[in-house]
């Protein structure tokens, strides 16, 4: 490993040691080291597919047109099946560690494969939705999957034990607004956070992509671990990059957190 990256290593396990409140910020790059395909890269699940792309379009308006419809493809594409098969990697366990010794807060991810939750972090906020969990779009209640598992199964609609309408699964899709909830949360950990540790994302979908702008215009530090340099360091909104897999980088710095905790 480059010296330099060394030396970036130390110094964002020094940050992270001296924030009062930092948050990581996730995308896909944190789990295309689980084996999950991202969409976009060279061998991304629509540039192999683009009808692929197309039908991912008309997707939530299958679900308002006709929700048995929906239900009968909905869990039916072997992208679902490798999220459900995923593990988390080094990464996921880094970010879960610096949540157990108080460091992290949150975790914003826009990734869907709660992977975060596999690994044992805490307070995760799901940005585009996850796939453990159904949602009702009309009252907002989300009721963990598995409650619903024999109605999937029979290929019958599962509907809202709230207000009786038909249930989605809690995954954002395009077109479809992100869920209020959580998109307020999100804001609030973006607009409270000394430091933002943004990990395997380029931050270019929006309104995703706002969180580490506003991180940085209320004076958050903003460190990105990312395999290469993104719109954030030409933008200037990362104080640095470090440069490198997010699954070697970040059990690194939490190992130069533990040293800087024995030593204090
Ligand atoms: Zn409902």
């Amino acid at each position: 490993m480059e010296s330099s990256i060394k030396d970036l290593i130390k110094r964002a396990a020094e940050d992270l040691a001296n924030s009062k409140y930092a948050v990581a910020f996730t995308g896909a790059g944190i789990s295309t080291e689980s084996g999950i395909p991202d969409f976009r890269g060279p061998s991304g699940i629509w540039t192999r597919d683009p009808e692929a792309e197309r039908r991912s379009y008309e997707i939530f308006g299958k679900f308002l047109r006709n929700p048995k419809e929906y239900w009968e493809e909905a869990l039916r594409s072997p992208f679902f099946s490798i999220l459900e098969q995923a593990k988390p990697n080094p990464a996921h366990y880094a970010l879960a560690e610096l949540e157990e010794m108080g460091i992290i807060k949150a975790v914003i991810t826009q990734n869907i494969d709660a992977l975060h939750q596999k690994a044992g972090s805490k307070n995760v906020l799901e940005f585009h939705g996850g796939i453990t969990k159904l949602r009702c779009i009309y009252c907002g209640c989300r009721f963990p999957r598995e409650d619903f598992s024999k109605e999937i199964e029979e290929k019958r609609i599962p509907m809202c034990k709230e207000c009786g309408s038909p249930l989605k699964m809690d995954v954002v899709y395009f077109t479809e607004p992100i869920p209020r909830d959580v998109y307020e949360l999100s804001f609030e950990e973006a607009m409270k956070c000394d430091l933002m540790l943004v990990c395997g994302t380029s931050a270019v979908v929006y309104p995703a992509a706002e969180l580490p702008r506003v991180a940085k215009r209320r004076g958050a530090k903003v460190i990105e671990v990312n395999f290469e340099e993104t719109p954030l360091t030409h933008e200037m909104i990362s104080d640095y990059l470090i440069e490198g897999k997010v699954g070697e980088i970040l059990p690194k710095i939490v190992e130069e957190v533990k040293k800087l905790r024995e030593r204090q």
